[in-house]
């Protein structure tokens, strides 16, 4: 367990050090290997024993070490030389300001977690991981984003094992003051409150905590200050700690109260405010309501500050699992609302945009989160596909592939994830550190060179896994001596496979038990054994994830295999960045297509780590046959029972004949050739893609660029636009049930049609009080099947005849030509649907007529 941090810190630098004080500041540290090796320099010791904490560090040090260093020109002279390469990391034009587009000039990110560094422990998982890294790349990439979370006391929770295998959680208090945090102040010194009116006349304060992430500017809101009652100051004690209210609390604060936290940090620094708001998953959903309020206040309706909303928000959906979503109760949440927490909002409005009906209606924060925001994405590409057909209901009537909902596929921060020996190697060998850039398969990187890398990133995670090994085991056992079993633990020229994962049912931690002997034998083999390194943390609440962790744990001491297979106790950060890179295989075996993308598999890739998977998340589209093994889903199996056999066997079968042979057939220097080939591939293909820059570069061109420029269209003059498109969209509204699809006459192909026919249509709309500019009248083609459904569908836009059906008639003529392009069934439909200039799309409005 951890012991309780509390020192007063700023540790009193010499003068000659100053410098160092600068590093330590901004989390620029945490992924510069240069700064990291300055505070290693400081004492390599302290440094390792304190998890890479520059500020621990610095307070643990003591004073004569301090002043030792001071006097070591050459020490003194890195350390500004490192200053001055931070300051012009912060000030020189990046990519972003090359860029042409319309750019905003901030994007606000909002997340409930951020993982940066092990030192500053405000995450859970994957959600706040890759936050962290889209934080870091963006800052690498200079792109202006202000990012806004909470300050949790306890974070997440620590994770033991009890003897019996039992997981158990415990919370070690944050002292804010040891880590690199700052309060946000006014120039007089007094430290910005941000407050939310609560029921029953009770206010919610919060004091601000900005981090510098290079570039990037985090703000975490906090409640533990003595201007709240007891109750007031817990909101914010866990990160998913809460269930129902305190939940509730947690992401008005952070949605609600981050608009007024960032707003408040422009005003006093003089940065722009953000133009486009980006939401990390459903949590920070109240951030559009709140900027709603901010535009009635400016004289807007609901309608038209919702226009401008949407259209400079940007929504990520991170799960295909209903269960992850957060849905409130109905009236907890207008219980909140009807209060002066939004002036000028209706409460009403607010729940008709979380709305999910059903027999028991909720509050849905992902529906919320789409409602809110004019661009939506999933962050894998068979996400997307997935998140589309999940969400559908909320746009009858359109296809699966209109709703509009996209995917940018994630990503990982390269210099975050990629081992300093591997970016060494790459620096002597190949001429730049940069593992996303160099040419991997450049023959002045020889196989053998590559290979024994490989080898001591193994024998790294051997050590560190002894280590953690021996010490969890005195922590349960306080006062023994750790057998002597864990220092032969593991071996580091066995074939590793890697496993680690929050503990889910869809993730499946135990499928490798499913036959346990033939695991056995795989672990035991005589010519080539494989060992197995585990980790991940259950859900406090979820007591099937802690009793799959005990059935793992329990299996991996029988003293047969305890040597070949290990669960290592608190998986974070730190451990994750011995542990990518010291596995030959990352082993994932969600249930297909529960696991959105997936990003451990992603980090051991950038380190030469080979991939076995379930076709899954972001593997279903990168997987090319020579970047690792795909197992295959039994998709068609008739229950899970059967489904885990199918997919168990699949796996042994692939560890047992293919991984082992490529790993183990060695030539006669002891490199194994087929499997460097491998290796190499997977670092010059997929480090360039799997890199969060790639994907924060989509982000900026894919959705901010075009957030800012709808957001900029909707707001000129007064907002012009936003109100004549609120103007246009009721009286649409109001129109729509008079709209229609009367009659439709095609022509020119006989019954029998041959491919170049062209099929003439004439279709007679009903418009009602509506015009046609008001509408686009679509068919809708493709190839039948019979049944009602169409495949390879295309829409071609029927145009309005001129001269029919004017002077009071009762219906409007459009027509148009389909050219048969495809032998086989064909069929068609025709619709009509909104059409305006600044709509999203078809679909936007969830309104269509079709023919009967
Ligand atoms: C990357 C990472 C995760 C997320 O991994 P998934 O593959 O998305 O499950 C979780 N925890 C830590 C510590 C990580 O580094």
């Amino acid at each position: 367990m951890k012991a309780i941090r509390k020192f007063t810190v700023r540790a009193v630098l010499p003068d000659a050090l100053s410098a160092l004080g600068e590093l330590a500041a901004n989390l620029r540290w945490s992924w510069h290997e240069p700064t990291r090796e300055l505070f290693a320099h400081v004492a390599p010791e302290i440094w390792n024993r304190l998890g890479h904490d520059p500020i621990a560090l610095l307070g643990e040090v003591g004073p004569e070490r301090l002043e030792a260093l001071a006097q070591d020109a050459a020490y003194v002279d890195a350390v500004n030389r490192q200053r001055d390469e931070l300051r012009a990391y912060l000030s020189e034009p990046r990519w972003y300001q090359g860029l042409e587009c319309e750019k905003p000039p901030a994007i606000g990110y909002f997340s409930p977690e951020f993982g940066i560094a092990a030192a500053l422990p405000q995450y859970s998982g994957g959600l706040g991981i890759l936050a962290g890294d889209h934080l870091k790349s963006a800052s690498d990439l200079g792109v202006p984003i202000v990012a806004v979370g909470l300050f949790y006391r306890s974070g997440y929770f620590s994770q033991a094992i009890a003897n019996d295998g039992w997981q158990l959680e415990s919370y070690p208090v944050l002292d804010p003051d040891g880590l690199p945090l700052a309060v946000l102040r006014r120039p007089d010194g007094s430290a910005v409150q941000i407050t939310l009116a609560l029921p029953e006349g009770r206010t919610l304060h919060a004091r601000v905590w900005q981090a510098a992430v290079g570039r990037v500017r985090l703000l975490l809101l906090d409640t533990d200050i003595p201007d709240n009652s007891d109750e007031l100051r817990h909101v914010t004690d866990r990160l998913y700690g809460g269930a129902g209210e305190h939940r509730l609390q947690q992401e008005l604060l952070l949605g609600i109260g981050g608009v007024r936290a960032v707003n408040a940090w422009s005003e006093l620094t003089g940065r722009p405010a953000p133009e486009v708001f980006h939401t990390n998953e459903g949590h920070a959903g109240f951030l559009g309501v709140e900027r709603i309020a901010a535009l009635i206040g400016e004289g807007l309706t609901f309608a038209q500050a919702l226009e401008l909303v949407r259209a400079g928000t940007v929504f990520t959906t991170h799960t295909p699992v209903p269960a992850g979503i957060d849905r409130f109760e109905l009236d907890v949440v207008e219980r909140y609302l009807d209060t002066d927490l939004l002036p000028g909002v209706d409460a009403a409005d607010v729940l008709a945009l979380g709305r999910e009906d059903g027999a028991h209606p909720k509050f849905n924060m992902a529906y919320m989160g789409l409602r809110l925001a004019r661009t939506s994405n999933g962050v894998s590409r068979l996400h997307g596909e997935v998140s589309r057909a999940m969400f559908s209901g909320l746009w009858p009537g359109f296809d699966t592939d209109e709703v509009p909902i996209t995917s940018i596929t994630n990503g990982v921060h390269a210099p975050t994830w990629t081992d300093p020996r591997l970016q060494g190697l790459a620096w002597e060998r190949l001429g730049s550190a940069d593992t996303t850039a160099v040419d991997w398969l450049s023959p002045a990187l020889s196989d053998a060179e590559l290979w024994r890398v490989r080898g001591e990133m193994r024998a790294q995670l051997v050590a560190d896994a002894r280590e953690r090994t021996a010490s969890a085991w005195l922590g349960q056992n306080p006062g023994g001596r750790a057998p002597a079993w864990i220092d032969e633990l593991l071996d580091p020229a066995v074939l590793t496979i890697g496993f680690a994962r929050r503990v889910p049912t869809y993730k499946r931690l135990t499928l490798m038990l499913h036959d346990r002997d033939r695991l056995r034998s795989l672990l035991l083999h005589q010519e080539r054994p494989v060992q197995l390194v585990i980790a991940g943390k259950s859900h406090p609440a979820d007591d099937e994830g802690k009793r799959l962790i005990q059935e793992l744990v329990q299996f991996a001491a029988e003293p047969e295999v305890r040597g070949r297979i290990v669960f290592l106790p608190d998986y974070d950060i730190a451990m994750a960045q011995t542990l990518y890179p010291g596995t030959d295989v990352w082993l994932n075996n969600p249930l297909r297509p529960l696991e959105a993308c997936g990003t451990s598999g992603m980090k051991a890739a950038l380190n030469g780590v080979l991939n076995l998977s379930i076709l899954d998340g972001w593997w279903n589209e990168y997987f090319d046959g020579e970047n690792g093994w795909a197992i295959p889903s039994a998709d068609a199996a008739t229950d899970g029972a059967e489904r885990d056999r199918l997919e168990a066997e699949a796996l042994y079968d692939l560890i047992e004949h293919q991984v082992a042979p490529r790993f183990y057939q060695r030539g006669d220097d002891g490199v194994p050739e087929r499997w460097m080939q491998s290796v190499r591939h997977t670092l010059a293909t997929l480090s360039p893609e799997l890199s969060a820059d790639r994907m924060v570069r989509e982000y900026v061109e894919r959705l901010y660029c075009p957030a800012a420029a709808a957001e900029a269209a909707l707001s000129a003059g007064h907002a012009e636009a936003a109100r004549a498109l609120a103007a246009w969209k009721a009286r649409v509204r109001a129109a729509w049930p008079t709209v229609s699809v009367e009659h439709v006459e095609s022509g020119g192909v006989a019954e029998v049609a041959q491919v170049g026919d062209e099929l003439h249509l004439r279709a007679h709309i009903g418009l009602g009080e509506l015009s046609p500019d008001d509408v686009a009248v679509e068919v809708v083609y493709g190839r039948s099947t019979g049944g009602d459904e169409l495949s390879d569908v295309e829409r071609l836009e029927l145009q309005a005849d001129p001269t029919a059906g004017l002077d009071g008639a009762a219906t409007r003529l459009f027509t148009g030509t389909v050219p048969l392009g495809r032998a086989g069934g064909f069929g068609y439909t025709v619709r009509v649907v909104p059409a305006h200039p600044l709509l999203s799309g078809a679909a936007e409005m969830g309104l269509v007529a079709v023919a009967e």
